[in-house]
Parts: structure tokens; C-alpha cells; sequence
């Protein structure tokens, strides 16, 4: 059974975290007189400070997904979310994290920052984990395994069973990144979080929910872990238009569930296209909305694109991913543009 107190720093066990004037009140009776935040008094709808928990973003994600609020912990973007994570876990010059490339860049940027170690463990040729050989690569100074499902770039699921002989072998935390898991049909982990103290589970606004530009990530987890993140975390992390934004996008979940089945419509459609596209090899099955590619020369294709108005993904220098273009699913009029200008520059 794994101790998530044995793998916490020494340094964050013993911090006192910083209390700001919101989480030494709280209440918003109209009338209440705040003199405690030496704010601006005058109302302009960001006078205040946001609130410090996020609570009403936290009670809709809560209903949306079935996870009770203590489980949840939302940061600016994803980003900072995993940036909590290692600075919570991961001692500076002495701790390791396994990534398995190619994969998604944040993971071996944030372990840089923060010095720590990355041992890669590449996936398979069908861009599958290796399970045996990333067991065999932890010790015990291995403190965070990355797990990104759907994986981006190559936007395949990881199966069920390699994920979960994971969470059960690995001893220390395991971050399955469901940044996709909305464009996917497999089911999320989420589910799982009750069977797994050293689980965390992310997941992002950025893309099934359209606001990107907002910066909200989502981190699920035990109440244990939630509560070691919350004592780092700087006490206003999320800003006020970021939550007012998120709770009426999140109000409207017809709006999001509408948007994610056109995606996918037209995701199907533009994989059945590039398949007539004659310098294409391979198409990569897809769960998330973007897919991979082979082509003859990715560089060249890709030059060829940008000339013509449209930016893809070179991910021709990822390990595994020779030659491989990222195109991202966009309206049905810009994925028409994109076939058509594939066929066109077919000829040279
Ligand atoms: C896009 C993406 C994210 C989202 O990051 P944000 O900081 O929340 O925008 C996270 N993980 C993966 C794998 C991604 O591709």
C-alpha cells in the first residue's frame, strides 16, 4: 500500500501556507463591509479579489462530472497544475519522473525547471506503453509517471489494462492527462480515483470546452493529495473573468456536448480525405481532435502548407513520429481548405 505521505517533500510537509484575507473570511452578504483585502471599494467587477477555492466553478464541474468538490483543485491552465504536482512531490536534484515519448512537452520542460531528472521510456510501435520496461526503469527516487490518454501527438488511447498494471505496480504517483478524454470513447479514469491513493487525474478546459484563452486546468484527485497542492498553490491562482468565463460556458453543456460531436463528425471526415491524398502512408487512428500523419516529407509538406496560408505541427522530430504531420480538426470550411490544398500541392 502506497504512503502518499512518505512521497510528499519534507520542505512542503513542513510549510505553513500563506493565508490571504479571503481565506480568513468567508461570505458574501450584500451586506458585509470588507475592509480586509485593501482593495479599490469602488465596484467595476474586478475590484475584488476572486475567491481563493473557486467554489462555484468547482460545484459545476463537480455535478458535470461526479466528483465531490474536496477532489478537485483548478489551476491556471494545466500547466501550473502539473508544475503543483512536481513541486509537491519532487525534491530538486535528487528525484526522477517518467515520461513516455513522444508525448506531450510540458512533462520534460516542468521537470527541467524544477531540476529533476527525466527517464523516457519510448512507447511502442503502436504507441503503447511498455509496461515491463517502464517498471523496470523506476527506482526508488521515481516519484511522478506521465500517462497522457488520448496521447498527444499521436492521439491514441492507452489500453485499459497497461494503465491500470501501472497505477498498481508504480510506487510513486501516477498523472493520467486527459486533456482529450471528451473527444474520446473510451472511459475516464475519473471513475477510478477511489481505488488508487496515488492517482491524479488532469484535465483542461482548453479544448473539448473552447476556452483555451481563459488558462483553467483541472486536477482530480484524493482529498489527501488535493490538500498537499492546495497548501502550495498561490492563494489566487485562478482569476476572477477566468472564473466568471468558465461558469457560464460550463452552464451551457449542450452548447460544449453539440460542439464535441461536430468535431468528431468532421474528425471522420477529414481522416476518409486524407486517405486519397496519395504522398499519405499513414493515418493514425484517432481518440482526441486531431490526428496523425505520415507523409513522404514532413518538412517539405509542411512548408508547402504554410505558403499556402495553413500552420499544422511538424512532429517529424519526436521519437517515432518520422515524417509525421499533426493536423488539428478545425471547422468543416477549414478542413475543406486543408484537403483541398493537400490534394493540390500533390503535383510538386
Ligand atoms: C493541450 C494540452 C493540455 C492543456 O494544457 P492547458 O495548460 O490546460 O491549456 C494538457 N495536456 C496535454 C497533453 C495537452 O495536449
Amino acid at each position: 500500500m502506497i504512503n502518499i505521505q512518505d512521497l510528499i517533500r519534507p520542505t512542503i510537509k513542513a510549510l505553513k501556507p500563506y493565508s490571504s484575507a479571503r481565506d480568513e473570511f468567508q461570505g458574501n452578504s450584500d451586506d458585509m463591509v470588507f475592509l480586509d483585502a485593501n482593495e479599490n471599494p469602488f465596484e467595476n467587477g474586478v475590484n475584488r479579489y476572486p475567491d481563493p477555492q473557486q467554489r462555484t466553478v468547482k460545484s459545476l464541474l463537480s455535478k458535470i462530472k461526479g466528483i465531490p468538490e474536496q477532489n478537485i483543485l483548478l489551476g491556471n491552465g494545466s500547466d501550473e497544475v502539473l508544475d503543483l504536482i512536481f513541486r509537491a512531490f519532487c525534491e530538486p536534484n535528487q528525484d526522477n519522473v517518467i515520461t513516455l515519448p513522444p508525448t506531450y512537452g510540458m512533462y520534460s520542460v516542468l521537470a527541467n525547471v524544477n531540476a529533476i531528472e527525466i527517464k523516457s521510456v519510448q512507447l511502442d510501435d503502436d504507441f503503447q506503453p511498455k509496461v515491463d520496461a517502464i517498471l523496470n526503469t523506476a527506482n526508488s527516487q521515481s516519484k511522478l509517471l506521465f500517462l497522457c490518454s488520448p496521447n498527444n501527438p499521436t492521439a491514441n488511447s492507452f489500453e485499459a489494462k497497461s494503465i491500470e498494471s501501472l497505477v498498481n505496480k508504480f510506487k510513486g504517483i501516477v498523472v493520467i492527462d486527459e486533456a482529450y478524454i471528451d473527444f474520446s470513447n473510451k472511459e475516464s479514469w475519473l471513475t477510478r480515483l477511489h481505488d488508487f491513493p496515488n492517482l491524479i487525474v488532469t484535465q483542461t478546459l482548453s479544448k473539448a470546452y473552447g476556452m483555451a484563452g481563459i488558462r483553467l486546468g483541472i486536477c482530480y484527485a484524493s482529498e489527501e493529495i488535493i490538500s498537499v497542492l492546495n497548501r502550495i498553490k498561490p492563494p489566487y491562482n485562478v482569476n476572477e473573468l477566468t472564473q466568471q468565463k468558465a461558469i457560464s460556458q460550463l452552464e451551457q453543456q449542450k452548447l460544449t456536448q453539440q460542439q464535441v460531436s461536430d468535431i468528431l463528425k468532421q474528425r471522420d471526415l477529414l481522416i476518409a480525405n486524407l486517405e486519397s491524398v496519395d504522398y499519405i502512408s499513414k493515418i493514425y487512428p484517432s481518440d482526441a481532435n486531431f490526428v496523425l500523419a505520415k507523409v513522404d516529407n514532413a518538412t517539405k509538406r509542411y512548408n508547402q502548407l504554410i505558403e499556402k496560408g495553413i500552420v499544422i505541427r511538424n512532429r517529424t522530430t519526436q521519437p517515432g513520429c518520422e515524417n509525421c504531420l499533426r493536423f488539428t480538426i478545425g471547422t468543416s470550411e477549414e478542413n475543406e481548405k486543408l484537403i483541398k490544398t493537400l490534394l493540390l500541392i500533390s503535383k510538386s
